[in-house]
């Protein structure tokens, strides 16, 4: 028997002559030729046998193919839907990506999105090819074409969708990724810009500086000070000698006056006068003086003045004592004789110095924009073994050369301050910076400490390196008045 209509040729059984046009659509039963396929009764038959019931799931043919072309249809749909969308997605990320700024390779990004796309249609094309929309049933396709049968249409397009949604992420996640590096430039260029206002910052202190230096100058040159500078000796002189000859004429009053009191003051006045009144023993003793004359009130009053004398010397001694420092490079002096200074900086020398650090000793120094006298140099235990001493703005500049240091305005002592490499003090004019001073390596009186942050070399006299040198401190002391 043969009919036309149907897409197979049929056979007839030759058992019971009925065509054989049946298939079970059981899974186990696939792969058993005579209970897959068949006519109905030997398949019945069969079944029977092997006690499988399950006559519903044999079903004749046209109606097994029916259903295998209509989940084709199924999956062609949803093929076709995805590709559309995922066209249309690839248009408009390949476009968007052009109107954004051209910061990045916008024809790598291009290519790069192309290639993801591409594949993915390539996929989504290469699935559609294996779909069978007007399938033929032959024995040798049977396990096939019951793949197809039973296959869950839903479940396959929640895949196939989920793989769109990957491709997506994927796609977000360059996109991100090119902000990423947009961004990246856009610190760069904001780092550069930090940079230059920090320079100008450098800059305007250093003219700030500058004008601390004149003012200063301007100061000394004014003929009234000068007058009052030439002054202070002689008067200071003048008074001490006055001081003397009252307190030699009380007591010579005394004596004649009150012979009993004479004993006591006798005893006293030796005890006294064989070492240095300090202004509170000599106060107290003046007033025990004093009080036992009939002229106290002249005589307080001429104790206050001089006691007033007597602080002013000392000032101006100290001032004096500061002074001579001013480009001045020493060696092995007492910690004690800057007692007067206040400590900016006492740190080993293991210690990166840094940029940071430069700022703020400056800050610290120059916080009231005096230009103090400031020393700076190496500090082992009580013994400043080397030091520097000159004006602030001296000791802080910041120079260039790596060959050359800045002559001192007020001496011969030379002063450099290059950033990236070190700062220090040296005799004279030549230096070498290779990164710390290595001109006249025999030299005791230069100075040299690095500032780079992986050359942590310093220079003290003769002695060199890191390891040598780690037993100084790095000391920096600045004057409390300003001179
Ligand atoms: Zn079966
Ligand atoms: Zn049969």
């Amino acid at each position: 028997m043969f009919e036309s209509k149907l897409p197979f040729s049929v056979n007839t059984c030759s058992i019971t002559s009925s065509p054989e046009k049946f298939v079970c659509i059981n899974i186990e039963c696939s792969e058993i030729k005579d209970q897959s396929f068949g006519c109905y009764e030997c398949l019945i038959k069969k079944h029977k046998q092997i006690d499988q019931l399950h006559f519903e799931k044999i079903i004749e043919i046209p109606a097994f193919l029916s259903q295998i072309k209509q989940k084709s249809k199924q999956k062609n749909d949803i093929l076709d839907k995805l590709i559309i969308d995922c066209d249309s997605k690839k248009k408009l990320v390949l476009q968007q990506i052009h109107e954004l700024e051209n910061f990045v390779n916008i024809d790598l990004l291009h290519q790069r999105l192309l290639q993801l796309f591409s594949t993915y249609l390539a996929k989504l094309q290469n699935e559609k090819d294996l779909i069978i929309l007007a399938p033929d049933y032959s024995n040798q396709q049977h396990l096939k074409l019951l793949k197809f049968y039973h296959e869950d249409i839903e479940q396959y397009g929640k895949v196939i969708t989920q793989s769109g949604i990957e491709l997506q992420g994927e796609v977000d996640e360059i996109l991100e990724n090119y902000q990423i590096v947009s961004l990246q430039k856009f610190n760069k260029l904001k780092n550069q810009i930090e940079a230059l206002k920090i320079q100008f910052n450098e800059q305007n202190q250093k003219f700030a500086q500058w004008e601390i230096q004149r003012e200063r100058e301007r100061q000394r040159e004014s003929p009234f000070m000068q007058i009052v500078e030439q002054l202070k000796l002689p008067v200071i002189f003048v008074l001490s000698i006055l001081l003397f000859l009252v307190i030699g004429h009380n007591l010579f009053y005394l004596n004649a006056q009150d012979f009993d009191s004479r004993l006591v003051l006798n005893q006293t006045q030796q005890e006294d006068l064989n070492i240095n009144y300090t202004n509170q023993e000599y106060q107290t003793n003046y007033t025990k003086y004093t009080n036992q004359t009939s002229q106290a009130n002249q005589t307080n009053q001429t104790s206050q003045t001089n006691q007033t004398n007597q602080d002013k010397q000392s000032k101006s001694q100290n001032t004096r004592n500061q002074q001579w420092l001013i480009s001045e490079i020493l060696e092995n002096r007492r910690v004690e004789e800057f007692q007067n200074f206040t400590i900016i900086y006492d740190q080993s020398f293991n210690k990166t110095f840094t940029q940071d650090t430069y700022e703020r000793i400056q800050k610290r120094v120059f916080w009231d924009k005096n230009d103090k006298l400031v020393c700076i140099g190496a500090r082992e235990n009580k013994n400043l073994r080397l030091i520097g001493c000159d004006l602030a703005s001296e000791v802080f500049s910041i120079t260039q050369d790596a060959y050359s240091a800045r002559k001192s305005q007020n001496g011969e002592m030379y002063w450099y301050w290059v950033q990236s490499k070190s700062f220090g003090f040296s005799p004279n004019k030549n230096i070498a910076l290779t990164n710390i001073d290595n001109e006249d390596l025999s030299s005791e009186l230069r100075f040299s400490f690095g500032t780079s942050k992986n050359l942590e070399e310093r220079r003290v006299g003769s002695q060199y390196g890191h390891k040598n040198t780690s037993q100084y401190n790095l000391v920096i002391y600045a004057s409390k008045d300003n001179n």
